[in-house]
């Protein structure tokens, strides 16, 4: 049945381009980012599935009166298997903005096919994020059905919405309105991260945790300390006593994650005052901190309350600390069905060597593993997402197309 499957997408070039092109025309860019959302798009694949012969579909529409028809819209193709065991493959319709237009050779919107190195592409807005994977999964199951061949895995894909700015209307909502969509042994491969060769299974997250650490002194003229408390000198000792002492406190090291250790950045810095001979009372700073999963949240948040403890009892100052983000992530096992399946089916297509990685986070994977599915994020990826001129090699939409349906033979 291999042979038949890659022979047909080998086929598929035409296929492809044709999809990738017209789901470019219709900027699925979401209300927060200046556009109307995910509707056209949708609406135009349901019915290109439709006239290729995937009828059962079926949609689950996240209110959303800031977009277009107001909702978000996420999309189900299911095709049956003749086995028990079930696949999902999750894309996500919505793209970034194009950015500064001027730095594009060509209209973000309309594809343009190039074949000088490095090697046959598409170029467009969206083209390899996320419709490298979204096309590659269609191809998949149509190298199935348009041959009267059955997968032994049903194949369910998802289109889903807003996966750029959040997943409040995409797989969070679905996760949280519609759970029972998604069942305990199901298999999920996420075609939206990866690297040049096609070599890393992502199955493991740090957990995010973004802080906002602002700090209360008082202010006095510059030449007048002893009267104020500088809430500035407070600020910088306190960020670097959480740089040093919470990477000295969760210091492991895991090979799976590049870095391989957890970080602990003060980042963002906001303004205090405007003029040098003002002693700051207010003192405002950021921290992203990236932490392996096996560290506690609740033991990391203790500390920092500690630490933070000894920086108002030092300076006479108060410090408000309050959680920006956090997200926490349970890793897919490293022997997993998905991982092993891919494991077996990458070298078939791409002749390379595939390991399971770590990444710094975080991904749309993390809703699934935290409700106990078995996830892996895996494509062949130049990495231009986001860029100008993003384009998708077309060996990499075909090969991935064959690496998801091997995953769906046996
Ligand atoms: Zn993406």
């Amino acid at each position: 049945m291999k042979d038949k499957l890659f022979a047909w997408i080998d086929n598929a070039q035409s296929l492809a381009v044709e999809l990738e092109t017209e789901l470019t025309k219709r900027p699925a860019v979401s209300p927060e980012s200046g556009g109307e959302g995910e509707l056209d798009k949708c609406l135009f694949l349901e019915s290109w599935l439709k006239t290729h012969g995937i009828t059962n579909l079926e949609r689950y529409d996240a209110p959303d009166s800031t977009a277009k028809g107001g909702i978000r819209p996420n999309l189900i193709a299911t095709i049956p298997g003749s086995g028990d065991g079930r696949l999902w493959i999750m894309s996500h319709m919505d793209v970034v903005p194009p950015g500064e237009e001027k730095l594009w050779d060509n209209d973000p919107w309309t594809v343009m096919r190039k074949d000088d190195p490095p090697g046959a592409r598409l170029i467009g807005r969206g083209v390899e994020d996320n419709q490298q994977g979204l096309v590659a999964s269609v191809l998949a199951v149509l190298s199935f059905t348009k041959q009267g061949l059955k997968p032994n895995l049903t194949i369910k894909l998802l289109f889903a919405a807003d996966e750029e700015v959040g997943s409040a209307y995409g797989i969070e909502w679905l996760v949280n309105n519609h759970g029972a969509l998604f069942k305990k042994d199901d298999m999920v491969l996420v075609p939206d991260g990866g690297d040049i060769k096609g070599e890393f299974i992502e199955i493991s997250e740090k957990n995010i945790l973004w802080m906002r650490f602002a700090t209360r002194g008082r202010q006095a003229h510059g030449s007048r300390p002893d009267l104020g408390e500088n809430a500035f000198i407070a600020g910088s000792d306190l960020a670097v006593r959480l740089h040093h002492e919470l990477s000295a406190k969760f210091g492991d090291h895991d090979p799976l994650f590049d870095p391989d250790y957890s970080t602990f950045q003060p980042t963002k810095k906001e303004a205090n005052v405007p003029n040098i001979n003002t002693i700051p009372g207010e003192d405002v700073f950021y921290m992203d901190m990236r932490v392996l999963p096996r560290h506690s949240t609740e033991l990391l948040l203790a500390e920092i309350d500690r630490i933070k403890a000894e920086v108002e009892a030092k300076y006479r100052v108060t410090v408000t600390c309050s959680q920006i983000q956090l997200m926490q992530s349970t890793p897919t096992a490293a022997d997993a069905p998905i991982v092993k399946k891919l494991s077996t089916a990458i070298p078939e297509v791409y002749h390379v060597t595939p390991r399971p990685v770590g990444i710094g986070g975080g991904t749309v994977a993390a809703y699934l593993r935290n409700i106990g599915i078995d996830c892996a994020v895996w494509t062949k990826t130049q990495e231009t997402l986001h860029q100008p001129n993003e384009y998708a090699l077309l060996d990499n939409i075909l090969g991935d197309a064959k690496v998801m349906a091997l995953l769906a033979v046996n």
